[in-house]
C-alpha cells in the first residue's frame, strides 16, 4: 500500500488506499494483541530491561494523545520537573500499558478531560516506585463490572460500547505485563462521572539527575530521532535474503527512493554465492528459511576468509518480533533487526544508521 501510495493516484483512489492503509495497521495492532496475549498465557514473555528517559516515552504518548484526540477532550500531562532522567526498565512495555490507559480514556469519554499524572516515590538509593495513572470524565463503570475489566476479550456495558471498537484484550495485557514487571495494576471508577486507571512498578535508577520539563524535551543523540531522513545512495549495493518472492518484491519496491543497486535471492545458499562476487554495503536477511536458515546463513559469511566481505552489515528480517529474539539474533552475528512487515520509517533508520554517506 505504501508503495502504491507514492505513485500519482486519482483522488478516490488514494482516499481508498489510505483507509487500507489504516485498516492494514489497525489488524496489524490485533495481531500482535492476540500474540502477545498468548505469549503470557503460554509463558514465553519476556521481559526486556533497558536504560530509558521517561520523557522520551511521555513525549510519544503526549503526540499519540493528540492524534486520537482530535481536539474533543482537553488532555493534560502532569509531570513532577524532578523526575529521574535515567530510570531501567521494559519501556516498550510500560509505555504500551500507558497507551492502552490513554487511548480507552479518551475512547470512553466524550466531553471534558483526560489528565495524565505522573509520580514517584523514592525506595532506596537505587530504585523508585513508579506512579501514572489517568483520569477521565467518561461513561465511567459500574459496581458489578469492575471485576471483569482486567479479564481477557472482555467489554463491559456493551449497551453502552457496542459502537466502540476494540477487542477487550487492552486491559487484561496491561495486567499480566504490570505484574511481570512486578507492579499492580488499580481502578476507581464513578458510573456516569469517571474512571481512574492506575498502575505502579519499581524501577531502578540510573541517573537521579532531572530530567527537565516535558514540554521542552528535544530528542537527544541517543535516543531515536522524530524524523527520518531519507536515504539516497546510487553507488551503494543491497542484498535482500527471503524465501518468499513477495517480501522481494516489496522490499525492493521499498528501496526503490533510495536508489542503490538492489540483489534478490531467495535462499541462504544462493545469498552467499552472490556475496562471494560482489561486495555489498548491507545485507537484509530473513530469519526462519528452509535450507539454510537466517543464522546459519550469517555463520556461514562470518567464516569467509576475505575480510570484507566476512564483515558486511546483516540485518536480521523477522516477523517475530519477541523480545529476546533481538538479543539473540544479534548475539548470533548479525549486526541489527527489522521486523516484517518493514515499516518505511524504520527501513530508513537502519540505512541512515549503518550505510555511510
Ligand atoms: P482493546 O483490546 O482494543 O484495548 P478495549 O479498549 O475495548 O479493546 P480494554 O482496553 O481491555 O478493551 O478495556 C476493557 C473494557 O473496559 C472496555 O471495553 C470498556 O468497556 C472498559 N473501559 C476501559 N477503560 C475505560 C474507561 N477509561 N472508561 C470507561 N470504561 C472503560
Ligand atoms: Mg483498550
Amino acid at each position: 500500500t505504501e508503495v502504491t501510495l507514492r505513485e500519482d493516484l486519482p483522488e478516490s483512489a488514494r482516499n481508498n488506499l489510505e483507509m487500507v492503509k489504516s485498516s492494514a495497521f489497525g489488524l496489524l495492532t490485533l495481531i500482535n494483541d492476540i500474540l502477545d496475549f498468548s505469549k503470557i498465557e503460554a509463558g514465553r514473555f519476556e521481559i526486556v530491561s533497558e536504560g530509558f528517559n521517561p520523557l522520551a516515552i511521555l513525549s510519544d504518548l503526549k503526540v499519540m494523545a493528540d492524534t486520537r484526540n482530535e481536539g474533543k477532550l482537553e488532555i493534560n500531562f502532569n509531570v513532577p520537573k524532578d523526575i529521574p532522567k535515567r530510570l531501567n526498565g521494559d519501556y516498550v512495555r510500560i509505555k504500551q500499558v500507558m497507551i492502552n490507559y490513554v487511548s480507552n480514556a479518551i475512547k470512553y469519554t466524550d466531553k471534558g478531560s483526560v489528565n495524565i499524572n505522573v509520580s514517584y516515590d523514592k525506595i532506596d538509593e537505587k530504585h523508585v516506585m513508579f506512579l501514572f495513572s489517568v483520569k477521565d470524565t467518561g461513561i465511567g463503570i459500574k459496581e458489578e463490572d469492575m471485576a471483569k475489566l482486567f479479564r481477557s476479550y472482555s467489554q463491559v456495558d456493551t449497551r453502552v460500547n457496542h459502537h466502540k471498537e476494540g477487542t477487550g484484550l487492552g486491559l487484561a495485557i496491561c495486567k499480566q505485563l504490570v505484574e511481570l514487571m512486578k507492579g499492580e495494576v488499580r481502578v476507581e471508577s464513578e458510573y456516569g462521572s469517571g474512571s481512574i486507571f492506575s498502575f505502579e512498578i519499581p524501577l531502578e535508577v540510573l541517573d537521579w539527575s532531572r530530567a527537565g520539563e516535558l514540554d521542552n524535551y528535544k530528542y537527544t543523540e541517543n535516543e531515536q530521532e522524530k524524523e527520518t531522513e531519507v536515504f539516497v545512495a546510487p553507488d551503494a549495493r543491497v542484498l535482500i535474503v527471503d524465501d518468499t518472492k513477495i517480501n522481494l518484491t516489496v522490499a525492493k519496491s521499498l528501496l526503490k527512493p533510495t536508489k542503490m543497486q538492489v540483489d534478490l535471492a531467495l535462499s541462504g545458499e544462493k545469498a552467499i554465492e552472490l556475496i562471494k562476487e560482489n561486495d555489498y554495503d548491507i545485507v537484509f536477511m530473513d530469519h526462519f528459511m528452509p535450507g539454510m536458515d537466517g543464522v546459519e546463513t550469517t555463520t556461514a559469511i562470518r567464516a569467509l576468509p576475505d575480510a570484507k566481505k566476512n564483515s558486511v552489515t546483516i540485518v536480521a528480517l523477522t516477523a517475530d518480533a519477541v523480545s529476546g529474539v533481538r538479543e539473540e539474533l544479534i548475539s548470533k552475528g548479525m549486526d541489527d533487526f527489522l521486523t516484517k512487515p518493514i515499516i518505511v520509517d524504520d527501513l530508513y533508520k537502519i540505512l541512515n544508521k549503518w550505510v555511510s554517506k
